[in-house]
């Protein structure tokens, strides 16, 4: 599917601020967070915040094997799982002396709360509003990449059957899938080469860094954050679908994606600061690929994860920042007002044939390079030998018939 031209957009390509969504001063009392790592909401509309007290990810935070260099310290002592209902009311805490640093967040239709800990390289299933653990996947402390080894696991997706997704993670560049019981039923996924010249093909990821399901299970959609895409495949295999990319609306990196069931069905995407960005900011996509609508431009520092109200009409962002609102609330302040743009979906056949194209296009050069390099040895060589023999000819002429 081909982009469309797009009118509105401003001379520097980035589509005009024209935001129909606002942001509220939601969070109530005097809760202290650090930075947060993942966001979500429940079938009742609570909101599960999971952030990291007082911890930073800084460059001396791994070592080259990513392995974690302060695990002589104490867990993050205070709740690091925060609940709270969609006016801001803290209604629990959770998750005090476990974690390290904490990253994503998901709640099942159950109400278990599943967690990824990048430090710890594990992901860990609890019951539901408590601190129990009922499942614990990957090695504590110990990278790794096969069916007990994760490496900075990152975000986590549950079916309603309880199979349930992992993407692994910073180093891995795989999704991995799981029975209710935790055996492994299948993984896929392999590195994007960076920096790469072409265009990453389907099934290869720069940090697969959150997932999402569809209401109907039918997609499994994955924010492929460095990539600046999102890729969709069948969860019941995890053949691929389609991408979703657009770099001049969206920008090159996706930091998270949420199904939202507003309007029939669309996801909302966040991306992150990078210099060559738009700006940083959510998105509104439809099902099909449509920018419906932006919002947070003007608020947004650092999104890393995004959740959405059971409804749709409420967006959750989770900020990395130590120094401002670390969770924003966005709501429409009017509705039904949704500007339809460009198509940003791109399916695997394009994907392929640009591919093919590139590498056929790779062959024809690399073909004509040969040949032209060939010509010219054969040229060189007819050259030489013509001047090689004019001058044995001189050399004869000039030598004494004795010589010879
Ligand atoms: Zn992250």
């Amino acid at each position: 599917m081909s982009l469309n031209d797009n009118p509105g957009e401003n001379d520097d390509g980035a589509l005009p601020v024209n935001e129909d969504w606002v942001s509220t001063n939601w969070l109530k009392g005097d809760l202290r967070l650090g930075q947060v790592g993942g966001i979500t909401v429940d079938k009742n509309d609570v909101i599960y915040i999971f952030h990291r007290a007082d911890r930073t990810w800084s460059s001396g935070t791994f070592n080259l094997e990513n392995v974690f260099q302060e695990q002589d310290h104490a867990p993050i002592n205070v709740s690091t799982i925060i609940m709270v209902d969609k006016n801001g009311n803290v209604l629990k805490k959770l998750g005090e002396h476990m974690f390290y640093m904490p990253h994503g967040i998901t709640v099942d239709h159950d109400l278990n709360i599943w967690v990824t800990d990048v430090a710890l390289h594990q992901a860990m299933k609890f019951k539901p509003h408590s601190n129990d653990a009922e499942l614990i996947k990957g090695t504590r402390f110990i990278p790794g990449k096969d069916s007990s080894h994760f490496c900075k696991p990152t975000s986590i997706a549950v079916l309603q059957n309880g199979d349930f997704f992992v993407a692994d993670g910073y180093c891995n560049s795989r999704i991995v899938k799981f029975d209710l019981n935790g055996k492994k039923i299948l993984e896929w996924g392999r590195s994007t080469i960076y920096p790469n010249m072409r265009q990453p093909l389907p099934g290869e990821f720069l940090i697969p860094h959150a997932l999402t399901l569809t209401r109907d299970e039918s997609l499994l959609c994955v924010a492929d954050r460095e990539n600046g895409r999102v890729q969709c495949f069948v969860p019941s295999n995890g053949n691929f679908s389609h991408v979703l990319s657009h770099m001049q609306s969206i920008g090159h990196t996706v930091y998270s994606i949420a199904y939202s069931n507003y309007k029939g069905g669309s996801f909302v995407l966040v991306n992150g600061p990078k210099t060559w960005n738009p700006r940083v900011q959510g998105v509104i996509v439809s099902m099909t690929g449509e920018i419906l609508d932006r919002f947070g431009s003007t608020t947004l520092k650092a999104p890393h994860d995004v959740a959405v109200s059971t409804s749709g009409d409420a967006v959750y962002v989770a900020e990395i920042t130590t120094d401002g609102t670390q969770a924003f609330k966005f709501i429409p302040n009017t509705s039904g007002n949704f500007r339809r743009t460009n198509i940003v979906s791109e399916d695997v056949s394009k994907l392929k044939k640009q591919s093919e194209d590139k590498g056929l296009a790779g062959a024809i050069l690399i073909t004509s390079a040969c040949l032209i390099f060939s010509v010219a040895i054969v040229f060189s060589a007819f050259v030489y030998r013509r001047s090689r023999t004019q001058i044995a000819k001189d050399t004869v002429s000039l030598l004494p018939h004795s010589e010879l």
